[in-house]
């Protein structure tokens, strides 16, 4: 097995750049442009918790990451045309950063087994992951 979890032969995935909503997880905090300090193990988030981000005027979005079930094809990201599907934010963000290698030392991120960037690119994905937000800042 990948690493992935196998359930009633359905793979589980997480995305590592899901909205902010209640059920899903958060992942991690970021710290400065392409700097993540990730939470391990992430902090369920609940209505309450998203609520408490929601300062400022800045888009929660742009500074904490969540994780949640990778929905597949229910997502706007993801890619069916390639064998089996994958997330084509995946694929985009390392082809724009030019990444074709990731660190010694990966992060100590908590949703690595399960994470579906990392399925796809292995270290490379970690390498990317810092800098990917959801919503870039209005110009
Ligand atoms: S890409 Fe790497 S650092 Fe980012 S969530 Fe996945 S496993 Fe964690």
């Amino acid at each position: 097995m990948s690493g992935a979890r196998e359930q009633a032969g359905t793979r589980v995935t997480s995305c590592p750049s899901a909205p902010p909503e209640p059920g899903s997880l958060l992942i991690g905090v970021v710290t400065a442009p392409g700097q993540v300090a990730y939470l391990n193990p992430p902090v369920p988030a609940t209505a309450e918790l998203i609520e408490s981000f929601t300062t400022a005027g800045v888009p929660v979005e742009n500074r904490l990451r969540f994780s949640a079930p990778c929905m597949e094809h229910r997502c706007v990201q993801w890619n069916a045309e390639t064998g089996g599907g994958r997330c084509g934010l995946a694929d985009r963000a390392l082809e724009k950063l030019a990444i074709t290698d990731g660190p010694e030392a990966l992060p100590h991120c908590g949703i690595r087994a399960t994470c579906r960037w990392y399925a796809q690119h292995k270290r490379s994905a970690c390498a990317a992951c810092p800098e990917v937000i959801r919503k870039p800042a209005e110009a």
